[in-house]
């Protein structure tokens, strides 16, 4: 797998706001954020997709949600509540092809999550 933005950050060649470090897990504000508290949980291991996650990525997957509730619970957000995403591939959304889960608290999300331009679309 070719490398992005997120596998520099994982070895340190680019800088980000790191919060959290595990050997399976890395979690980090993301540089656009979208809400007052805006992170990205990824894995270490550069997985595409959410379509590339093989049997044996399951574990690490699944950590990535126990993370983002962990750090949710230390940040103290945990109980009043947040939001999770993954996008994947355009219609996702997916802009960085290293999955991460976002984190975003902090702000009342509203459902649906598409913009009227994509309704425009149907
Ligand atoms: P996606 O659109 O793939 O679901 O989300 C990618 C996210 O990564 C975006 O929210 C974007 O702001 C964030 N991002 C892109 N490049 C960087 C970077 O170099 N550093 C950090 N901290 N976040 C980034």
């Amino acid at each position: 797998m070719s490398e992005t933005i997120f596998t520099k950050i994982i070895s340190r060649e680019i800088p980000a706001d790191i919060i959290y470090e595990d050997d399976m897990a890395l979690a980090f504000k993301d540089i656009n954020p979208q809400a007052p508290v805006h992170f990205l949980v990824i894995p270490k291991k550069p997985i595409a997709t959410i379509n590339d996650i093989s049997e044996d990525d399951r574990l690490v997957v699944g950590h990535l949600s126990f993370v983002a509730a962990k750090l949710a619970t230390e940040m103290g957000f945990a109980e009043e509540g947040y939001r999770t995403v993954m996008n994947c591939n355009e219609f996702g959304g997916q802009t960085v092809y290293h999955i991460h889960l976002h984190v975003l608290a902090k702000k009342l999300m509203g459902w649906p999550p598409y913009t009227n331009k994509a309704k425009a679309l149907e």
